[in-house]
C-alpha cells in the first residue's frame, strides 16, 4: 500500500471534505527546509502560508533544532502543577519583557483555542469573584475567528464555523469592524480605521451594553481566517480604549498576528494599547511545536487570591511542556540574532511591489491589501473560466498553485501570502509569479 492509501484507510484530516480526498489525496511530505517543503519524490513546494501561519523563521532552523535536542536530552516533560523548569520560566520572562508594557503573568496551554478558553474563563471568573455577576456576556467582532472548541467557537463571528453548533454556544454581542479596502502597510502608522463608521458603531454598542459585558475579543489588525480582512490599527486602538474606559476586559487574539507578522513583534504595538489578556500560540514555539500562552495584565490575579475556592482550576496536561518552551526561547533568540524585525521592512516593501505587479498582471484582481508581511488579493469570482462544477474557487486556485509547486490556501475569493519572516527575495518573487499563473488559469 502507498502512504496515501494507508492514510485514506486510517486517518481523518482537519478541514477537509472526504469527497475531495478522492481527487486530491493529502501530499506526503518527507522533509522541509527554509521556505520549502519536499514531498516523498523530493518535489519542492514553496510554503507560501507558513504551514497555517506557524513557521516563522523557515523550516528546520538550526537554532531551534539544537535547542530542542538539548532540551529533550535533559528534561522531556514534567507536569506544571507543583513543578517548574528553566525553559518555562525563562520564556515567560522573555514574553513579559517583549510584550506591550503592563503584563504580570503568563498562563501556558497547548493550542490557540485553549489560550482563548483560558482568557474567557479568567474574565468570567474574575467578575464572579469581584461581585459583578451582571457582567457575564462576551462581545466579539463580526467575521472573527478564535478557534474551534466550544468556548472559542462561541466568540467566532463567522457562520461557517459556528452555525451548526450554535445551540451549544453562549450568547455573544457582535460588533461591526471595518474591512479596509486597499489597505497598505503604511496605513498602520496612520491609525487606520479610526474614523470608519463601523468604529463609531462598535463603540456605541459597547457603551449601550457595558453593564452586561465582561470582555470583548478582538483579533488586532487582521482577521486572518475571516479572509484576511484588515480592520486597521486605529479601529483596534479606539475600540480597546473605549472598552477599557467602560470597565470591559479586552482579550486580544494575537495567535495568528503575533511574532512579527504585522511588521512589529506584537500587533498591539501598532495601536499603543495593552489589552487585559493577550493570547499567543502559532508562532510562539517558532511554529514547530504546540504551545500557547495567555498573557495577563498585572494585578488581574488579585481577584484569584485568598481562599482556595477563588483559584483558577483550569489545566491542560501538557501545559508548559519544556521542549516546546525551549523552542520558543530559541525562536526569540533568532529574532535577536538575525534582527528579524529590522529586516522585515525590506521584505514588506518587496511584497508591496509584488502585489502591485500581480494586480497589473491579473485583470480579475479587484482589490489587494497588506499589513506587515501579510498580503491579501481579492479576485472577482464572476470571471471564473474553469471553475470546478461546484464553483469552489478557493479549491481551484489552491490546486492551480500546487501544480506549480506553491502552497497557497485561498479563502474562497481571497488569495493570501503569509510566508516565513525570512523568506528570500527570489522565493517571494516565485510566490507572486505562481499566484499570477494560478489566477490567470482559473479566472483569466
Ligand atoms: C489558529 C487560530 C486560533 C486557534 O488556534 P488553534 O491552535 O488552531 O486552536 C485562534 N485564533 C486565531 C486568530 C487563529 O488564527
Amino acid at each position: 500500500m502507498t502512504l496515501e492509501e494507508r492514510d485514506a484507510k486510517a486517518l481523518w484530516h482537519p478541514a477537509t471534505h472526504f469527497r475531495d480526498l478522492e481527487e486530491t489525496p493529502p501530499i506526503a511530505i518527507s522533509r522541509a527546509l527554509g521556505s520549502w517543503l519536499y514531498d516523498e519524490r523530493d518535489r519542492a513546494i514553496l510554503d507560501g502560508i507558513s504551514s497555517w501561519w506557524t513557521c516563522l523563521h523557515g523550516h528546520g532552523h538550526p537554532t531551534i533544532q539544537e535547542a530542542i535536542k538539548t532540551q529533550v536530552s535533559r528534561l522531556d516533560h514534567v507536569m506544571f502543577a507543583g513543578f517548574t523548569h528553566e525553559p518555562g520560566v525563562a520564556l515567560a520572562e522573555q514574553l513579559l519583557h517583549r510584550a506591550p508594557p503592563g503584563y504580570g503573568k503568563v498562563f501556558y496551554s497547548d493550542c490557540g483555542s485553549a489560550s482563548i478558553e483560558v482568557a474567557l474563563k479568567l474574565s468570567y471568573q474574575s467578575r464572579i469573584q469581584r461581585g459583578e455577576p451582571k457582567r457575564r456576556r462576551f462581545a466579539a467582532l463580526h467575521n472573527s475567528y478564535h478557534g474551534e472548541t466550544l468556548g472559542a467557537l462561541s466568540v467566532c463571528g463567522h457562520d461557517t464555523y459556528r452555525e451548526l453548533f450554535s445551540p451549544l454556544l453562549v450568547d455573544v454581542l457582535y460588533l461591526p469592524a471595518p474591512a479596509l479596502a486597499n489597505h497598505s502597510h503604511q496605513d498602520l502608522g496612520e491609525d487606520s480605521g479610526a474614523t470608519a463608521p463601523e468604529t463609531a458603531t462598535a463603540i456605541a454598542l459597547l457603551e449601550r451594553h457595558a453593564e452586561e459585558l465582561t470582555a470583548i475579543f478582538i483579533e488586532p489588525i487582521i482577521q486572518c481566517a475571516g479572509k484576511m480582512t484588515m480592520t486597521g490599527s486605529g479601529y483596534y486602538r479606539r475600540v480597546t480604549e473605549a472598552a477599557q474606559r467602560l470597565g470591559i476586559h479586552v482579550i486580544a487574539d494575537e495567535i495568528a498576528v503575533g511574532f512579527g507578522r504585522t511588521g512589529s513583534m506584537f500587533a498591539s504595538t501598532w495601536s499603543g494599547v495593552t489589552p487585559d489578556l493577550l493570547c499567543l500560540s502559532k508562532g510562539l514555539s517558532g511554529g514547530v511545536l504546540p504551545l500557547a500562552a495567555t498573557l495577563i495584565r498585572r494585578g488581574f490575579e488579585d481577584d484569584f487570591k485568598g481562599s482556595p475556592e477563588r483559584s483558577f482550576m483550569h489545566s491542560h496536561t501538557f501545559t508548559g511542556n519544556p521542549i516546546a518552551c525551549a523552542a520558543g526561547l530559541a525562536s526569540l533568540k533568532i529574532f535577536d540574532e538575525e534582527q528579524t524585525i529590522a529586516h522585515l521592512s525590506e521584505r514588506i516593501s518587496w511584497m508591496e511591489s509584488l502585489r502591485h505587479e500581480v494586480e497589473s498582471a491579473c485583470e480579475s484582481v479587484v482589490e489587494h491589501r497588506q499589513s506587515g508581511l501579510v498580503t491579501a488579493l481579492r479576485v472577482d469570482p464572476a470571471r471564473g473560466r474553469s471553475l470546478p462544477p461546484d464553483g469552489r474557487l478557493g479549491l481551484a486556485l489552491r490546486r492551480a498553485a500546487l501544480e506549480r509547486g506553491v502552497l497557497l490556501r485561498p479563502l474562497h475569493d481571497t488569495i493570501y501570502w503569509m510566508p516565513p519572516l525570512n523568506i528570500s527575495r527570489d522565493d517571494l518573487t516565485t510566490l507572486a509569479e505562481v499566484t499570477v499563473a494560478a489566477i490567470n488559469t482559473v479566472l483569466g
